[in-house]
């Protein structure tokens, strides 16, 4: 019995080993390619479900009563010039998920029967796009054992400052530090794992709107948000967005270890013109990096997938060993089918764990022993070609 368990988890273990369709950086598309996914190799996850363009006639326009048909403006542009930020950045993709019908057709961030109004085609949508949000945060989960979701959406409201959406309503953050930091109100949040588990022991108050804030540190890089220090809640009577259906079905407000954040961008300064939106993508995805290091991967030196660099390094080839850190498992692979190429991976006191063959352009996924960093020596026709220390993230 043990020998048969033994050898379906081996099974598992070597079928895992070429599962890896995607291509970070690489859009994929759902059908009708009404929905996109560009995949990412980062614990960033990114989603747009109110910028779409397309107007399909076969889609009769949604008219169910109390159901918002507005596209929030400019807001795809913002999640993919974002995505291209953190890559500038970091040379790693974040997960973009995109929903490109336009508001009228499918609202991708309500449940199916408001979001497609009982149409089939934009209900395969709705289920494409949340298919390729719910396949991230696995991933996600799986690789760096936590991460970052943020919903990405503009508001109309007269006060021009960023809210970031938690889950917990303007009258609910209008109350004491003390009282927000209850278990009641941690329950509420989208970001419930992070209060549970952050280097510096920050309370919930303290990362909704303290100086270490996502709030706070968008303010001091010049763009208002609420909560924050500089503006701990929206008082009485003003218009504030607190979340809505991703934040809820994607953040650990539903459980697991992904928090995640709404984004209600304001327009003056934001989205009036793409000139704008590119530089606050720029300073968003900083903010982003920011905020990682300081509660999630501890400091900027991080990197979360590394890649030689075959035009700087002068041949024709390259190789990736990432994520780095990781969770659960890495992966490597190169492009240069012209030599054979192994991997041994050393555990920290230098045993061998593992000597595997890797062909070109398929990546190989390893599952190191629990704990510890490993290094693995590449060999190219049996010369070393890299030595990489990889990273456990997992605790
Ligand atoms: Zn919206």
């Amino acid at each position: 019995m043990r020998s048969a368990l033994f050898l379906f988890l081996l099974s598992l273990l070597s079928s895992r080993t070429h599962a890896q369709p995607y291509v970070p950086g690489q859009s994929y598309f759902g059908s009708n390619n009404y929905t996109e996914y560009v995949a990412g190799n980062m614990p960033v996850i990114l989603s747009a479900p109110h910028g779409g363009l397309l107007s399909p006639a076969a889609i009769p326009d949604r008219n169910c009563s109390g159901c918002s048909t507005v596209n929030d403006f400019n807001t795809q542009e913002l999640a993919r010039a974002l995505a291209n930020a953190l890559h500038e950045q970091t040379g790693c993709w974040p997960h973009l998920v995109i929903n490109r019908l336009h508001r009228r057709k499918l609202d991708a961030n309500r449940d199916l029967p408001e979001a497609a109004d009982g149409n089939p085609v934009a209900g395969q949508a709705w289920a494409d796009f949340h298919n390729f949000l719910g396949n991230a945060k696995n991933d996600v989960a799986f690789q760096f054992g936590k991460g970052f979701y943020v919903d990405i959406h503009g508001h109309g409201h007269s006060i021009q400052r960023l809210e970031l959406g938690y889950l917990l309503y303007s009258d609910e953050l209008r109350l004491p530090d003390d009282t927000l930091n209850t278990p009641v109100f941690t329950g509420y949040s989208s970001i419930k794992h992070l209060v549970e588990s952050n280097p510096q022991s920050l309370t919930h108050a303290d990362l909704l709107r303290g100086s270490q804030s996502l709030g706070e540190l968008l303010a001091d890089r010049g763009y208002p948000a609420t909560p924050s220090q500089s503006d701990p809640a929206p008082d009485t009577g003003e218009d504030y967005f607190s979340g809505g259906y991703n934040t809820a079905r994607y953040s650990s407000y539903n459980g697991g270890s992904i928090d995640g954040v709404q984004i209600e961008c304001n327009r003056t300064g934001i989205r009036d013109s793409l000139t704008q939106v590119e530089r606050f993508a720029d300073s968003l995805a900083v903010t982003l990096l920011d905020y990682l290091g300081r509660h999630y991967f501890g400091g900027l030196e991080t990197s979360f997938c590394e890649s030689s660099d075959a035009t700087q390094s002068g041949v024709a080839w390259m190789y990736d060993v990432s994520p780095n850190p990781f969770c659960r498992y890495f992966q490597i692979r190169h492009n240069d089918d012209s030599a054979d190429w192994t991997a041994g991976v050393y555990n920290f006191y230098g045993d061998l764990v593992q000597f595997v063959p890797v062909t070109a352009n398929i990546p190989v996924q390893i599952v190191p022993p629990p704990g510890g960093p490993v290094f693995v020596v590449l060999r190219r026709n049996g010369e070393i070609a890299a030595v990489k220390t990889v990273l456990s993230a997992c605790r």
